[in-house]
């Protein structure tokens, strides 16, 4: 080889290289973002103790005990959340309305007989779509969460829309991201304690579809730890950091 063609073919492997690793630091593995996550966070004895029994799963494999009760106060209207949050919940509404962004709260606490209602109006509903009922039940449990491991049946989560989402729209769908309600809540909703908790790409992780306008409670500190990381709460609570 010409030492001319080898100089050519070792800068041609080092803009490889460069290329290779600028992809792998924009776009880095779930578990390469976890243990960063994870590396800036302080030692246990350092966490944030307020809003820790905020901090804690509910899905298919973790249900609310049937026995669980909750103390509610109004958030919005007649919607009602877990008191030890509601506050947190108001001041994220006004401080949005502040800066001229109405939120309108479409759903907060259920009750479990209501979640069970809303399920099965859903079933009926795909069923006379046409669906089998086999095909209604699977396709209406991916998006409404059966009884008892519903966030909303914990009071820890908001539905939230545009005050004229129901103008344009007989459905509650990810178009919310368009919206400035969806910017303004991608950008403070953590500071409040909430999360966005069905992220884009893991639905196979939290066993739901992409939901731009579910937030869920979990103290202000874990809020900005999941925030950061784009991870959703599943990743976190099984490390348990
Ligand atoms: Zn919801």
């Amino acid at each position: 080889m010409k030492p001319q063609a080898i100089v050519w073919v070792t800068l041609i492997f080092y803009l490889l290289f460069i290329g290779v690793r600028f992809v792998f630091m924009m776009y880095p593995a779930d578990s390469v973002k976890l243990r960063m996550a994870q590396e800036s966070t302080p030692s246990a004895s350092e966490r944030r103790a307020d809003n820790l029994w905020a901090y804690y799963l509910i899905n298919e494999e973790n249900p609310l005990r049937t026995d669980f009760t909750v103390g509610l106060e109004k958030v919005q209207g007649d919607f009602m959340l877990d008191e030890r949050c509601v506050d947190y919940a108001k001041q994220m509404i006004e401080d949005a309305a502040a800066e001229g962004i109405i939120l309108t709260v479409v759903s907060a606490y259920r009750s479990v007989q209501k979640q069970q209602e809303n399920l099965d109006n859903y079933i009926k509903r795909l069923m006379n779509e046409g669906y089998t009922s086999k095909e209604a039940k699977a396709r209406a449990e991916k998006e409404i969460a059966r009884p008892y491991i519903s966030e909303h049946n914990a009071g820890l989560a908001l539905d939230i829309l545009t005050p004229d989402w129901w103008d344009s729209h007989d459905d509650i769908t990810a178009d919310f991201e368009n919206t400035e309600q969806f910017r303004w809540l991608s950008e403070n909703a953590h500071k409040y304690g909430f999360i966005m908790r069905y992220p884009k790409e893991y639905e196979d992780v939290t066993g739901y579809i992409y939901e731009p306008w579910h937030y869920r409670f979990v103290g202000v500190y874990y809020a900005g730890k999941i925030k950061e990381s784009g991870l959703p709460l599943e990743y976190f609570y099984k490390t348990n950091f």
